[in-house]
């Protein structure tokens, strides 16, 4: 089932989410209806806050490069991380261009490490650490931050922040008043 998505406004976007305390029935229907979710709105990544739920748990769905080929690109590979933890950052860093499903139409650039290296548990229970790179690293690091209430926007440099800001206040007026003729009903 799809889920309705949080906008940029919407205070569950600002929670620093709880962790899973088990993966149980609830956490694996979650999964699925993320998983439904994510594909139709062809995204990249999608965190359960943006679904409404303060739960540290989110989903990438990345190209990754051919190990054979560094300039060609792979299908897309989705990974599901449960209590996430980044426990290291290369010192390299890369600028990517970034969207976000809960602030559409907005887009900036954002720098961060190259490399990182993630301790999470998948959705059979299993604990795992593992480096994630380029792409699929950006994309780790935009959802980790939703789990911790942090949105791109947050880490544009403050000039494009600023350029950003009078579509920012058009997005939160729009769904304020959605979110206020949704709370009636
Ligand atoms: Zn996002």
């Amino acid at each position: 089932m799809k889920l309705p998505l949080a906008y940029y406004g919407d205070p569950i976007l600002r929670v620093k989410c709880s962790q899973v305390k088990e993966i149980n029935d609830d956490i694996r229907q979650l999964v699925n209806d993320m998983i439904e979710t994510l594909e139709e709105y062809k995204g990249a990544g999608l965190a359960a806050p943006q679904v409404h739920r303060d739960l540290a748990l989110f989903m990438t769905f990345a190209p990754v490069r051919d190990p054979e080929n560094p300039e060609k690109w792979l299908k897309p590979r989705l990974r599901v991380f449960i209590n996430p933890k980044i426990i290291s950052y290369s010192k390299d860093e890369s600028v990517w261009g970034q969207g976000c499903l809960s602030i559409p139409k907005i887009f900036g650039d954002v720098r961060r490490p190259f490399t990182i290296v993630v301790t999470a548990t998948d959705l059979d229970g299993n604990s795992f650490t593992e480096e994630f790179s380029d792409y699929e690293a950006q994309a780790v690091m935009h959802e980790n931050d939703h789990i911790n209430g942090v949105l791109f926007i947050d880490r544009l440099e403050m000039r494009e922040r600023k350029k950003l800001e009078p579509q920012l206040r058009e997005l939160k007026k729009k769904y304020d008043l959605i979110r206020k003729s949704e709370a009636k009903k």
